[in-house]
């Protein structure tokens, strides 16, 4: 069995590591790490949550540390591009944390707040730049940073910034790199734009995978309420309510739909906070704070916003939207399975939504479980057409039906579970047992607007934080 003292790292990075109490290297730390101490250039295919910036910034802090290189004048040793403040952040308290031992010096970069600060603290140089890349190229504009000092260049979450727009900031950035540097590259994703972005700034790069999309999804218990738009406020309320929902990260599509659900909560006497890209960045740290302290039980998040947060012991992810794109689905889902731990993602599906989950099943190669509606909110909030697989067993008043075991409604006594379906990954690589939907157009009529959503390609994107 591997541990760390396998890699021989220098003892102040050792010494750190027990600190933190990490005995044991993750998978991708474990084929990683040996990799990048052998200076090869490197391919990740891993989510967040799976050790991943470990796996960079332990060698890279080792590296560092051997030799004597001065910090460069306006520029950097190690530059780690990161899509947003949240991840970069984070990335850069993980190196403060590994290399809390060693003196080497780490500046985090990124928009949302003065440029000047950041521009003095450039001037002496740094061993570690952490920056988002439009800031970055602000500063490089502004000629308060060089590149020419890089000797090892990280992009983080590459589909996340082509996601976002940097592919065109990324491809003026890395060659003002020295060709001779070398090159890490993470990505939870690797369809073709990125693996053509990967072939254009690796130089024979060694491949290192792990827990593709699907695994994630395995390890959490997914739940689905099907219910009218109108109905998800009160639901969701209803759920926040229940005592084993303690720490709970609820995610809407659009910042607006993220500052609703905030205010109606408050309505509702439940205390949340948003945090999104129009806050700015002291609203997103305290708000960030109080949810890591407890203080808040209750953040709300839009997709881009949650990239990067790594909030431990989230008991519940509550999808107040569903995405139109599968990975965003896995993305939230794993924020409560972080580091090998399971939770409970609820989705709340209404109208059209029930094909973005109809999709993400398939991505995903696992079948979220119906769940019935709880017998207050039968009527009314039920949705009229409901194309997937309705509860079965339910009659649709929540009275009848297998009792759940487990989960955010324990001693609920009305909210009953699907039919009796096992959850996980369906038999065959997800060819297995049908939802109802998949039976054909007799035993499941559309609904009357249901003119199929694409999810692929040509549909919009979620819009940004
Ligand atoms: P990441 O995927 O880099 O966001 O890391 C996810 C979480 O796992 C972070 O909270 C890390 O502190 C934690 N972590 C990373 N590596 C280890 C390890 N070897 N042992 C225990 N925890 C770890």
């Amino acid at each position: 069995m591997t541990d760390f003292t396998t890699f021989n790292f220098k003892a102040p990075i050792a010494k750190a590591l027990e600190a933190e109490g990490y005995t044991k290297p993750t998978p991708i730390q474990e084929q990683a790490i040996p990799l990048v101490m052998e200076g090869h250039d490197l391919l990740g295919i891993a989510q967040t949550g799976t050790g991943k910036t470990a796996a960079f910034a332990l060698p890279i802090l080792d590296r560092l540390c051997r030799g004597e290189t001065p910090r460069p004048k306006r520029g950097t040793r190690c530059l780690v591009l990161a899509p947003t403040r949240e991840l970069a952040s984070q990335i850069a308290a993980s190196f403060a944390s590994y290399g809390q031992f060693l003196h080497l010096s780490i500046t985090t970069v990124f928009g949302g707040v003065s440029v000047g600060r950041q521009i003095n603290r450039l001037v002496r140089g740094t061993d570690i730049l952490v920056a988002t890349p439009g800031r970055l190229e602000d500063l490089i504009n502004q000629r308060a940073l060089k590149l020419s000092d890089v000797e090892i260049l990280v992009l983080d979450e590459a589909d996340q910034m082509l996601d976002m727009g940097f592919i065109h900031a990324l491809k003026r950035i890395v060659p003002l790199v020295p060709k001779d540097r070398q090159t890490l590259f993470f990505s939870a994703t690797m369809p073709k734009t990125i693996a053509d972005l990967a072939g254009d700034f690796l130089n024979n790069p060694k491949k290192v995978s792990v827990a593709p999309a699907a695994t994630t999804a395995e390890r959490v218990e997914q739940h689905a309420y099907f219910l009218k738009a109108g109905a998800k406020r009160q639901m969701l309320a209803h759920v926040l309510k229940k005592p084993d929902v303690d720490r709970v990260l609820v995610f809407t599509r659009t910042k607006h739909g993220a500052d609703k659900v905030v205010k109606q909560l408050a309505a509702d006497k439940v205390d949340a906070a948003a945090i999104h890209g129009n806050k700015s960045q002291s609203q997103r740290e305290r708000a960030l704070k109080a949810f890591r302290d407890g203080r808040s039980k209750v953040l709300v998040a839009t997709d881009i916003a949650a990239r990067g947060i790594d909030v431990p012991g989230v008991s519940h992810v509550i999808n107040f939207d569903i995405p139109n794109v599968p990975e965003q689905y896995v993305h939230r889902i794993g924020r409560t399975a972080r580091a090998g731990k399971s939770g409970l993602a609820i989705s709340l599906v209404s109208g059209e939504e029930q094909y973005f989950l109809r999709d993400i099943e398939r991505t995903t190669g696992t079948d979220v479980d119906r769940v019935a509606l709880p017998t207050e909110f039968a009527g009314d909030a039920e949705l009229e057409n409901v194309g997937m697989a309705k509860p079965k067993g339910s009659s649709g008043r929540g009275g009848s039906g297998r009792s759940r075991s487990g989960g955010g409604f324990k001693g609920h006594g009305k909210g009953q579970k699907a039919g009796g379906k096992p959850s996980g990954r369906k038999p065959g690589g997800g060819q297995g047992q049908k939802p109802a939907h998949a039976a054909g157009p007799k035993s499941n009529p559309k609904p009357s607007n249901a003119k199929r959503p694409r999810t692929r390609g040509k549909a919009p994107r979620p819009s940004a934080a």
